[in-house]
């Protein structure tokens, strides 16, 4: 570690930001493994420009079944979305098989053909239909 004594402590540079600090203010940080500045352990500096395999790695997300895809991903996303939804969304047309649907996106409203099922998606902002039951409607 370079010091440099600027008559006021010794002062010593910070590998991770540049920065001379009092030497006595250096604590090893338990990400970088090295002894930073007050400002870096604080993590008021960032720590751009450090090189990222003195980075601690996130922890990886775990691995996906195979053939596992970006398309399965939003598939799976959408139906966890349809999962979540409540019903309400769909209301009678009086005179009419079809529903109106309330888009929960975008709060649209459109018809909803649930026997059909068209349209497939809310026609204003593309986004998922809510999972139709018959019970469901209002
Ligand atoms: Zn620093
Ligand atoms: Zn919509």
């Amino acid at each position: 570690m370079a010091a440099i004594n600027l008559g006021q402590g010794v002062k010593a540079q910070c590998k991770v930001c540049g920065n001379f600090s009092p030497a006595d203010q250096f604590k090893l940080h338990f990400q970088l493994k090295q002894m930073v500045c007050q400002g870096c352990y604080s993590g008021k500096t960032s720590f751009k420009g450090v090189k990222n395999d003195e980075v601690k790695k996130e922890p990886e997300e775990p691995p996906k079944p195979a053939g596992w895809d970006k398309e399965d991903d939003y598939l799976d996303r959408v139906a966890r979305m349809r999962k979540e939804q409540s019903s309400g969304y769909f209301s009678r047309v009086a005179g009419s098989d079809l529903v109106k649907c309330n888009c929960p996106n975008c709060k649209y409203s459109y018809k909803y053909d649930p026997f059909k099922r068209m349209p497939q998606a809310c026609p204003y902002c593309n986004g998922p239909v809510p999972r139709y039951r018959a019970s469901d409607v209002a």
